[in-house]
Protein backbone atom coordinates (compact mmCIF):
# COMPACT_ATOMS: atom_id res chain seq x y z
CA UNK A 1 0.00 0.00 0.00
CA UNK A 2 0.96 3.87 -1.08
CA UNK A 3 -0.49 5.55 1.10
CA UNK A 4 -2.13 8.53 -0.44
CA UNK A 5 -3.17 10.54 2.16
CA UNK A 6 -3.12 10.91 5.95
CA UNK A 7 -6.11 8.14 6.10
CA UNK A 8 -6.61 5.45 3.55
CA UNK A 9 -9.88 2.86 3.12
CA UNK A 10 -9.09 -0.39 1.35
CA UNK A 11 -12.01 -1.81 -0.37
CA UNK A 12 -11.60 -5.46 -1.71
CA UNK A 13 -14.52 -5.81 -4.14
CA UNK A 14 -13.03 -9.14 -4.96
CA UNK A 15 -13.72 -10.32 -1.54
CA UNK A 16 -16.92 -8.31 -1.52
CA UNK A 17 -17.45 -10.76 -4.85
CA UNK A 18 -16.05 -14.50 -3.45
CA UNK A 19 -18.42 -13.38 -0.49
CA UNK A 20 -21.17 -13.05 -2.75
CA UNK A 21 -20.58 -16.47 -4.49
CA UNK A 22 -20.15 -18.30 -1.50
CA UNK A 23 -23.25 -17.02 0.18
CA UNK A 24 -24.87 -17.90 -2.96
CA UNK A 25 -23.33 -21.18 -3.03
CA UNK A 26 -25.13 -22.35 0.69
CA UNK A 27 -28.47 -20.95 -0.84
CA UNK A 28 -29.63 -23.62 -3.27
CA UNK A 29 -33.48 -22.92 -2.35
CA UNK A 30 -33.47 -19.64 -4.64
CA UNK A 31 -31.32 -16.45 -5.89
CA UNK A 32 -29.21 -14.18 -3.29
CA UNK A 33 -29.56 -10.58 -3.60
CA UNK A 34 -26.95 -8.02 -2.32
CA UNK A 35 -28.01 -5.54 0.71
CA UNK A 36 -26.53 -1.94 -0.41
CA UNK A 37 -28.31 0.29 2.21
CA UNK A 38 -26.39 2.81 3.66
CA UNK A 39 -23.85 2.81 0.89
CA UNK A 40 -23.44 -0.72 0.90
CA UNK A 41 -22.35 -0.65 4.82
CA UNK A 42 -20.19 2.43 4.05
CA UNK A 43 -17.81 0.63 1.65
CA UNK A 44 -19.64 2.32 -2.07
CA UNK A 45 -22.46 1.17 -3.46
CA UNK A 46 -21.25 2.93 -6.96
CA UNK A 47 -18.68 0.31 -6.97
CA UNK A 48 -20.26 -2.97 -4.66
CA UNK A 49 -23.42 -2.71 -7.23
CA UNK A 50 -21.66 -3.28 -10.35
CA UNK A 51 -19.27 -5.59 -9.63
CA UNK A 52 -21.96 -7.54 -7.56
CA UNK A 53 -23.67 -7.29 -11.33
CA UNK A 54 -20.75 -8.76 -12.92
CA UNK A 55 -21.19 -11.71 -10.54
CA UNK A 56 -24.51 -12.86 -11.35
CA UNK A 57 -26.58 -10.57 -8.51
CA UNK A 58 -30.01 -9.65 -9.59
CA UNK A 59 -31.45 -8.14 -6.87
CA UNK A 60 -30.68 -5.49 -4.76
CA UNK A 61 -32.41 -3.75 -1.58
CA UNK A 62 -32.03 -0.44 -0.58
CA UNK A 63 -33.58 1.57 2.95
CA UNK A 64 -34.66 4.52 0.57
CA UNK A 65 -35.70 5.73 -2.52
CA UNK A 66 -32.92 8.09 -3.13
CA UNK A 67 -30.02 4.98 -2.34
CA UNK A 68 -32.39 3.21 -5.35
CA UNK A 69 -32.57 5.93 -7.61
CA UNK A 70 -28.70 6.47 -7.20
CA UNK A 71 -28.04 2.58 -7.99
CA UNK A 72 -30.32 2.77 -11.09
CA UNK A 73 -28.19 2.83 -13.84
CA UNK A 74 -25.70 0.59 -12.49
CA UNK A 75 -27.49 -2.25 -12.61
CA UNK A 76 -29.65 -2.18 -15.88
CA UNK A 77 -32.20 -5.55 -15.54
CA UNK A 78 -31.82 -5.85 -11.70
CA UNK A 79 -34.61 -5.69 -9.24
CA UNK A 80 -34.34 -2.79 -6.95
CA UNK A 81 -36.70 -3.17 -4.18
CA UNK A 82 -36.65 -0.03 -1.35
CA UNK A 83 -36.96 -1.69 2.15
CA UNK A 84 -38.77 1.71 4.05
CA UNK A 85 -42.00 1.30 2.43
CA UNK A 86 -43.45 3.60 0.15
CA UNK A 87 -44.56 7.07 0.89
CA UNK A 88 -47.82 7.60 -1.74
CA UNK A 89 -46.20 11.20 -3.15
CA UNK A 90 -43.29 8.58 -4.56
CA UNK A 91 -45.36 6.21 -5.96
CA UNK A 92 -44.45 8.04 -9.66
CA UNK A 93 -40.53 8.42 -8.72
CA UNK A 94 -40.93 4.64 -8.20
CA UNK A 95 -43.06 3.92 -11.58
CA UNK A 96 -40.33 6.37 -13.36
CA UNK A 97 -37.08 4.60 -12.05
CA UNK A 98 -38.58 0.97 -12.52
CA UNK A 99 -37.71 0.29 -8.54
CA UNK A 100 -40.52 -2.22 -6.37
CA UNK A 101 -41.47 -0.59 -3.02
CA UNK A 102 -41.58 -3.19 -0.33
CA UNK A 103 -44.85 -2.81 1.07
CA UNK A 104 -45.40 -2.94 5.01
CA UNK A 105 -49.21 -1.51 5.65
CA UNK A 106 -52.19 -2.12 3.74
CA UNK A 107 -52.31 1.77 3.24
CA UNK A 108 -48.96 1.20 1.15
CA UNK A 109 -51.21 -1.56 -0.58
CA UNK A 110 -53.66 0.93 -0.82
CA UNK A 111 -51.35 3.67 -2.39
CA UNK A 112 -49.61 1.05 -4.66
CA UNK A 113 -52.68 -0.08 -5.96
CA UNK A 114 -54.12 3.33 -6.60
CA UNK A 115 -50.77 3.87 -8.59
CA UNK A 116 -51.80 0.65 -10.44
CA UNK A 117 -55.50 1.55 -11.33
CA UNK A 118 -53.85 5.12 -12.77
CA UNK A 119 -51.76 3.91 -15.31
CA UNK A 120 -53.84 1.25 -15.97
CA UNK A 121 -51.43 -1.94 -15.49
CA UNK A 122 -49.70 -4.02 -13.35
CA UNK A 123 -47.33 -2.55 -10.81
CA UNK A 124 -44.60 -4.57 -9.12
CA UNK A 125 -43.80 -4.75 -5.23
CA UNK A 126 -42.91 -7.30 -2.21
CA UNK A 127 -44.74 -7.75 0.89
CA UNK A 128 -43.19 -7.43 4.06
CA UNK A 129 -44.95 -9.89 7.06
CA UNK A 130 -44.10 -8.66 10.06
CA UNK A 131 -43.78 -11.87 12.46
CA UNK A 132 -42.62 -10.50 15.52
CA UNK A 133 -39.87 -7.41 14.85
CA UNK A 134 -42.34 -4.92 15.15
CA UNK A 135 -40.69 -2.41 13.04
CA UNK A 136 -41.89 -2.33 9.66
CA UNK A 137 -44.44 -4.74 7.84
CA UNK A 138 -47.88 -6.40 7.89
CA UNK A 139 -48.71 -6.79 11.15
CA UNK A 140 -51.49 -10.18 12.09
CA UNK A 141 -54.34 -7.89 11.78
CA UNK A 142 -53.26 -6.31 8.62
CA UNK A 143 -52.24 -10.06 7.20
CA UNK A 144 -55.75 -11.25 8.17
CA UNK A 145 -57.71 -7.96 6.49
CA UNK A 146 -55.87 -8.84 3.02
CA UNK A 147 -56.40 -12.74 3.45
CA UNK A 148 -60.37 -11.79 3.83
CA UNK A 149 -60.29 -9.02 0.87
CA UNK A 150 -57.43 -10.33 -1.46
CA UNK A 151 -59.28 -7.49 -4.12
CA UNK A 152 -57.01 -4.68 -1.99
CA UNK A 153 -54.08 -6.52 -3.95
CA UNK A 154 -55.22 -5.79 -7.21
CA UNK A 155 -53.37 -4.07 -9.90
CA UNK A 156 -50.58 -5.36 -7.53
CA UNK A 157 -47.91 -8.02 -8.85
CA UNK A 158 -46.40 -8.92 -5.81
CA UNK A 159 -42.90 -10.82 -6.77
CA UNK A 160 -41.87 -11.62 -3.26
CA UNK A 161 -43.59 -11.60 0.09
CA UNK A 162 -40.82 -11.01 3.07
CA UNK A 163 -40.21 -10.90 6.43
CA UNK A 164 -37.00 -9.95 8.38
CA UNK A 165 -35.66 -11.97 11.33
CA UNK A 166 -35.55 -10.36 14.89
CA UNK A 167 -32.59 -12.72 16.15
CA UNK A 168 -31.21 -15.04 13.42
CA UNK A 169 -27.45 -14.30 14.51
CA UNK A 170 -28.34 -16.14 18.16
CA UNK A 171 -28.83 -19.99 16.69
CA UNK A 172 -30.97 -21.25 19.23
CA UNK A 173 -32.96 -18.23 19.96
CA UNK A 174 -36.52 -19.61 19.75
CA UNK A 175 -37.87 -16.37 18.32
CA UNK A 176 -36.11 -18.27 15.06
CA UNK A 177 -38.39 -20.57 14.60
CA UNK A 178 -41.55 -18.56 15.58
CA UNK A 179 -40.72 -16.26 13.02
CA UNK A 180 -40.56 -18.71 10.11
CA UNK A 181 -43.60 -20.31 11.69
CA UNK A 182 -45.51 -17.40 11.70
CA UNK A 183 -44.14 -16.39 8.05
CA UNK A 184 -45.24 -19.65 6.88
CA UNK A 185 -49.33 -19.01 8.00
CA UNK A 186 -49.30 -15.38 7.03
CA UNK A 187 -48.21 -16.91 3.45
CA UNK A 188 -50.14 -19.76 3.06
CA UNK A 189 -53.42 -17.23 3.28
CA UNK A 190 -51.76 -14.68 1.17
CA UNK A 191 -51.87 -14.95 -2.87
CA UNK A 192 -49.67 -17.21 -3.58
CA UNK A 193 -46.48 -15.47 -4.66
CA UNK A 194 -42.13 -16.55 -3.68
CA UNK A 195 -40.71 -15.50 -0.68
CA UNK A 196 -37.81 -13.95 1.20
CA UNK A 197 -36.70 -15.13 4.69
CA UNK A 198 -33.07 -14.98 5.29
CA UNK A 199 -30.66 -12.33 6.45
CA UNK A 200 -26.94 -13.01 6.35
CA UNK A 201 -27.65 -14.87 10.18
CA UNK A 202 -30.56 -16.33 8.83
CA UNK A 203 -29.06 -18.04 5.78
CA UNK A 204 -26.81 -19.90 8.70
CA UNK A 205 -29.69 -21.74 10.10
CA UNK A 206 -30.80 -24.60 8.93
CA UNK A 207 -34.08 -24.51 7.20
CA UNK A 208 -34.31 -21.10 6.72
CA UNK A 209 -33.25 -21.08 3.03
CA UNK A 210 -36.13 -19.45 0.35
CA UNK A 211 -36.93 -18.16 -2.95
CA UNK A 212 -34.67 -15.28 -2.45
CA UNK A 213 -32.10 -14.65 0.33
CA UNK A 214 -30.84 -10.88 1.82
CA UNK A 215 -27.59 -10.48 3.00
CA UNK A 216 -26.09 -7.51 3.71
CA UNK A 217 -23.53 -7.73 6.36
CA UNK A 218 -21.77 -10.80 5.00
CA UNK A 219 -20.77 -9.85 1.91
CA UNK A 220 -19.17 -6.91 3.83
CA UNK A 221 -17.25 -9.84 5.96
CA UNK A 222 -18.72 -9.16 8.81
CA UNK A 223 -19.52 -12.45 10.58
CA UNK A 224 -22.80 -14.11 10.37
CA UNK A 225 -21.97 -16.76 12.99
CA UNK A 226 -20.55 -14.65 16.11
CA UNK A 227 -19.05 -17.06 18.44
CA UNK A 228 -17.80 -19.14 15.76
CA UNK A 229 -15.12 -18.58 13.08
CA UNK A 230 -15.93 -16.59 10.36
CA UNK A 231 -16.51 -17.75 7.34
CA UNK A 232 -16.83 -14.83 5.26
CA UNK A 233 -13.57 -12.97 3.63
CA UNK A 234 -12.59 -9.15 5.06
CA UNK A 235 -13.09 -6.36 2.33
CA UNK A 236 -11.90 -3.60 4.46
CA UNK A 237 -8.31 -2.50 5.72
CA UNK A 238 -8.40 1.19 7.30
CA UNK A 239 -4.71 2.33 7.35
CA UNK A 240 -3.60 5.46 9.11
CA UNK A 241 -0.22 7.38 9.05
CA UNK A 242 1.43 8.62 12.38
CA UNK A 243 2.30 12.19 12.48
CA UNK A 244 4.13 13.22 15.34
CA UNK A 245 6.14 11.18 18.06
CA UNK A 246 6.45 12.03 21.70
CA UNK A 247 8.94 10.74 24.30
CA UNK A 248 7.20 10.78 27.26
CA UNK A 249 8.35 10.69 31.00
CA UNK A 250 6.54 7.95 33.36
CA UNK A 251 3.62 10.33 35.11
CA UNK A 252 2.97 12.29 32.35
CA UNK A 253 -0.66 11.77 30.82
CA UNK A 254 -1.55 11.95 26.81
CA UNK A 255 -4.69 13.42 25.59
CA UNK A 256 -8.27 14.77 26.72
CA UNK A 257 -8.11 15.04 30.32
CA UNK A 258 -4.99 12.61 30.63
CA UNK A 259 -7.24 9.93 30.84
CA UNK A 260 -3.70 7.70 30.26
CA UNK A 261 -0.71 8.14 32.29
CA UNK A 262 2.58 6.41 31.06
CA UNK A 263 4.11 4.19 33.76
CA UNK A 264 7.39 4.32 32.32
CA UNK A 265 9.03 6.60 29.62
CA UNK A 266 7.18 6.27 26.56
CA UNK A 267 6.99 6.41 23.00
CA UNK A 268 3.63 7.60 21.64
CA UNK A 269 2.66 7.47 18.19
CA UNK A 270 -0.18 10.75 17.10
CA UNK A 271 -2.16 9.27 14.37
CA UNK A 272 -4.31 11.18 12.46
CA UNK A 273 -7.67 9.17 12.77
CA UNK A 274 -10.55 10.45 15.01
CA UNK A 275 -14.56 9.58 15.74
CA UNK A 276 -15.05 11.88 12.79
CA UNK A 277 -13.56 9.07 10.26
CA UNK A 278 -15.51 6.41 12.63
CA UNK A 279 -12.82 5.18 14.68
CA UNK A 280 -15.37 5.21 18.12
CA UNK A 281 -14.53 7.38 20.79
CA UNK A 282 -15.80 4.39 22.96
CA UNK A 283 -12.89 2.99 21.81
CA UNK A 284 -10.76 5.04 23.95
CA UNK A 285 -7.82 2.84 26.44
CA UNK A 286 -9.18 -0.04 24.94
CA UNK A 287 -8.49 -0.78 20.70
CA UNK A 288 -5.04 -2.14 19.38
CA UNK A 289 -3.70 -1.32 16.04
CA UNK A 290 -1.80 -3.29 14.53
CA UNK A 291 2.34 -1.93 12.77
CA UNK A 292 3.66 -5.20 10.61
CA UNK A 293 1.28 -7.42 12.21
CA UNK A 294 2.18 -6.36 16.11
CA UNK A 295 -0.33 -4.85 18.20
CA UNK A 296 0.13 -1.31 19.49
CA UNK A 297 -2.27 -0.23 21.83
CA UNK A 298 -4.29 2.77 21.94
CA UNK A 299 -3.86 5.47 24.48
CA UNK A 300 -5.97 8.22 26.06
CA UNK A 301 -8.88 9.67 24.52
CA UNK A 302 -9.53 9.57 20.64
CA UNK A 303 -10.28 12.69 19.79
CA UNK A 304 -12.07 13.93 16.55
CA UNK A 305 -9.04 13.52 14.33
CA UNK A 306 -6.52 11.78 16.37
CA UNK A 307 -5.65 8.77 18.54
CA UNK A 308 -2.65 8.14 20.30
CA UNK A 309 -0.76 4.82 20.67
CA UNK A 310 1.99 3.64 23.09
CA UNK A 311 4.31 2.19 20.73
CA UNK A 312 7.58 1.91 23.48
CA UNK A 313 7.97 -2.04 22.52
CA UNK A 314 8.44 -0.87 18.44
CA UNK A 315 11.36 1.33 18.07
CA UNK A 316 10.84 1.09 13.75
CA UNK A 317 7.59 3.46 14.69
CA UNK A 318 8.13 7.14 13.47
CA UNK A 319 6.50 9.74 11.40
CA UNK A 320 4.95 8.51 8.32
CA UNK A 321 4.64 5.04 9.60
CA UNK A 322 1.47 3.27 8.69
CA UNK A 323 -1.31 1.37 11.57
CA UNK A 324 -3.76 -0.79 10.82
CA UNK A 325 -6.90 0.19 12.27
CA UNK A 326 -9.60 -1.83 11.11
CA UNK A 327 -7.99 -5.09 8.67
CA UNK A 328 -7.85 -8.90 9.12
CA UNK A 329 -6.39 -7.88 12.34
CA UNK A 330 -8.38 -5.90 13.84
CA UNK A 331 -11.94 -7.32 12.39
CA UNK A 332 -14.87 -4.79 12.46
CA UNK A 333 -16.80 -7.25 14.79
CA UNK A 334 -13.66 -7.10 17.38
CA UNK A 335 -13.26 -3.03 17.28
CA UNK A 336 -17.00 -3.40 17.84
CA UNK A 337 -17.31 -5.49 20.63
CA UNK A 338 -14.90 -2.88 22.39
CA UNK A 339 -16.65 -0.03 21.74
CA UNK A 340 -19.81 -1.96 22.75
CA UNK A 341 -21.17 -1.56 19.51
CA UNK A 342 -21.65 -4.03 16.15
CA UNK A 343 -19.62 -4.61 13.01
CA UNK A 344 -22.45 -2.87 11.17
CA UNK A 345 -21.75 0.36 13.02
CA UNK A 346 -18.34 0.30 12.86
CA UNK A 347 -18.69 -0.39 8.44
CA UNK A 348 -21.27 2.52 8.26
CA UNK A 349 -19.67 4.80 9.97
CA UNK A 350 -16.57 4.98 7.94
CA UNK A 351 -15.82 8.79 7.55
CA UNK A 352 -16.67 10.77 4.54
CA UNK A 353 -12.36 11.37 4.51
CA UNK A 354 -10.55 8.34 4.00
CA UNK A 355 -8.55 7.71 0.63
CA UNK A 356 -10.41 5.27 -0.64
CA UNK A 357 -9.15 2.41 -2.63
CA UNK A 358 -10.55 -0.22 -4.23
CA UNK A 359 -9.13 -3.97 -5.80
CA UNK A 360 -10.78 -5.53 -7.97
CA UNK A 361 -13.33 -2.38 -9.22
C1 LIG B 1 -30.65 -4.81 6.56
C2 LIG B 1 -31.62 -5.84 6.17
C3 LIG B 1 -31.19 -7.06 5.64
C4 LIG B 1 -29.73 -7.46 5.61
O1 LIG B 1 -29.39 -7.85 6.91
P1 LIG B 1 -27.90 -8.36 7.27
O2 LIG B 1 -28.00 -8.76 8.70
O3 LIG B 1 -27.02 -7.19 7.08
O4 LIG B 1 -27.61 -9.48 6.36
C5 LIG B 1 -32.14 -7.94 5.17
N1 LIG B 1 -33.46 -7.65 5.25
C6 LIG B 1 -33.91 -6.50 5.79
C7 LIG B 1 -35.37 -6.25 5.87
C8 LIG B 1 -33.02 -5.56 6.28
O5 LIG B 1 -33.47 -4.43 6.84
Amino acid sequence: MTPTGPTVLEIDLDAVAANWRALAARHPSGPVAGVVKADAYGLGASLVVPRLCREGCRHFFTAHLAEAVAIRALAPGATIAVLNGLWPEQAGEYVAWDLLPVLGSLGEIDAWAAQARRLGRELPALLHIDTGMNRLGLPAREVDALADDPRRLAGIAPRFVMTHLAASEILDDPANEAQRSRFARACARLPAAPRSLANSSGMFLDGFGSDLARPGAALYGINPTPGRPNPMRPTVRLLARVLQMREIAAGEGVGYNATWTASRSSRIATVAIGYADGYPRALSGRALAFFDGHPVPLVGRVSMDLATFDVTDHPAIGPGACLELIGPHAPPDELAARAGTNGYEILTSLGRRHARHHLGA
